[in-house]
């Protein structure tokens, strides 16, 4: 007997008959005396409709009520999921993030798991009843409702797995497994066997949307495997898991990207010390996060400060910078709303020199322009223009030969 957190996200659960497809699997293992956590995301594009109606109805709404409001969509995919399986004679009771006992911080809308109580799922695995939780949300310690942030469920279920010692945290998605790239944008996307958590935690650090970078965290932190599966074909999918010696040896693991970012250089700021702290001190007051930066000098002692945001942070960023216009002290703002970063992610990075070199001639051969740099240990990011992500990604999928084996 294992004790398993399934986790099946908003594809997967879209319509009643998945649901009821996602019941028939559970059934089988339930029937293999499994002990079966289930966390569910809500159906569909529900919660994109939710925010959606958030944003119709404020300028900026209130972090509570947004989180109330967001987090209904899995009230209703768990509740179907029991009905569904209480029908099949399979004993099953539903949970909300606070009837779970899990507890997270206060901070809205991206809220940290901080505890989770696990003595009333306990209790009810004794009594052999299947328990599926809402996922991406929590409550706080005012008993308001909280969200985990976009994709959090993935969260919700590596952190019960975790408190509740499951033997694995499966994924169940719409791709059957962790590719090299996001197979929507290469064709030739090769599915991984096994990955390391570090590996994970840059792809989806760095975009790869499959697994919320918190998920990785937690699983990292207390050693939880996961399993990246297709909700509805069979197959092994992806091991997610601590670095093994026979692991060590993979150059390049794959290629993420984040779509949704803009660049804004502001030009003529002084070179002098404090400068970058007096631009990005009003950017940082105002909550808006900042990834990349750069800062060139030209010969006239003036210097360009360019850094990149989130696209929907950005007419917010290009307000606080043209109301603190005297404080900054610069000539003009020249922006670039559509930019991407994408990034090759590797462990075997640490010990090969000339990847970067031969991914910006790759780059340079497809004639495409490099606007900023950032590398580490184990990854290389370059920002381009959004509409050369689809060339770059397939291009550099190729030129690494990411669709042969290790
Ligand atoms: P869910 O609704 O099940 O949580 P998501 O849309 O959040 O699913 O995540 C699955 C999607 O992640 C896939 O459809 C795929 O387009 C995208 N994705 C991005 N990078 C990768 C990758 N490296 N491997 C697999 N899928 C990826
Ligand atoms: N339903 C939430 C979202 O769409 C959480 C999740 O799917 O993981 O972001
Ligand atoms: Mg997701």
């Amino acid at each position: 007997m294992s004790l398993l957190v399934k986790k099946y996200g908003g594809t997967s659960v879209s319509t009643i008959s998945r649901i009821k497809k996602i019941a028939d699997d559970i059934s089988t293992e339930v029937r293999k005396n499994n002990k079966i956590v289930v966390v569910l995301s809500a159906m569909g594009k529900t919660t994109d409709q939710l925010v959606s109606m958030a944003n119709k109805s404020s300028k900026s709404p209130n972090l509570r009520d947004y989180d109330l409001l967001v987090s209904s969509g899995e009230q209703i995919s768990i509740s179907l999921l029991s009905m569904i399986l209480n029908d099949n004679s399979i004993a099953a009771i539903s949970l909300t993030g606070w009837q779970a006992g899990i507890l997270t911080n206060e901070d809205h809308s991206k809220a940290r798991i901080l505890n989770i109580s696990t003595n009333k799922i306990k209790n009810i695995l004794l009594k052999n009843s299947v328990v599926i939780i809402a996922g991406f949300q929590g409550i706080n310690k005012n008993g308001d409702i909280t969200t985990l942030g976009r994709g959090g469920s993935d969260t919700s279920a590596v952190a019960l797995a975790a408190a509740l010692k499951a033997k694995e945290c499966q994924i169940f998605t719409d791709v059957d497994g962790v590719y090299t790239t996001d197979p929507k944008y290469c064709n030739n996307a090769r599915k991984l066997d096994s990955l390391t958590y570090e590996e994970m935690l840059e792809l989806s650090g760095l975009g790869s949307k499959v697994l919320q970078l918190r998920s990785v965290e937690f699983a990292s932190k207390y050693n939880v495997p996961i399993r990246v599966l297709h909700a509805h074909q069979n197959g092994s999918g992806t091991l997610i898991k601590k670095e093994e010696k026979k692991m060590e040896d993979a150059l390049i693991s794959g290629i993420a990207f984040t779509k949704n970012e803009s660049e804004i250089m502001i030009k003529g700021v002084k070179d002098r010390p404090g400068v970058a702290a007096k631009i990005l001190g009003p950017i940082g007051d105002s909550n808006i996060e900042v990834d990349m930066i750069v800062q060139n000098v030209g010969s006239d002692g003036l210097a360009d400060f360019t850094f990149t945001v989130s696209r929907s942070d950005f007419k917010k960023a290009i307000q606080v910078i043209e109301k603190n216009k005297k404080i900054m002290g610069y000539d003009s703002i020249n922006s670039t709303k559509n930019i991407v970063k994408l990034s090759l992610v590797g462990v075997g990075m640490r010990s090969h020199a000339g990847i970067a070199g031969k991914m910006f001639k790759c780059l340079a051969r497809k004639q495409i322009n490099i606007r900023m740099i950032s590398t580490s240990e184990i990854k290389i990011s370059v920002v381009i223009e959004q509409k050369n992500l689809e060339l770059a990604v397939q291009a550099l999928h190729n030129e690494f030969k990411l669709d042969k084996n290790r």
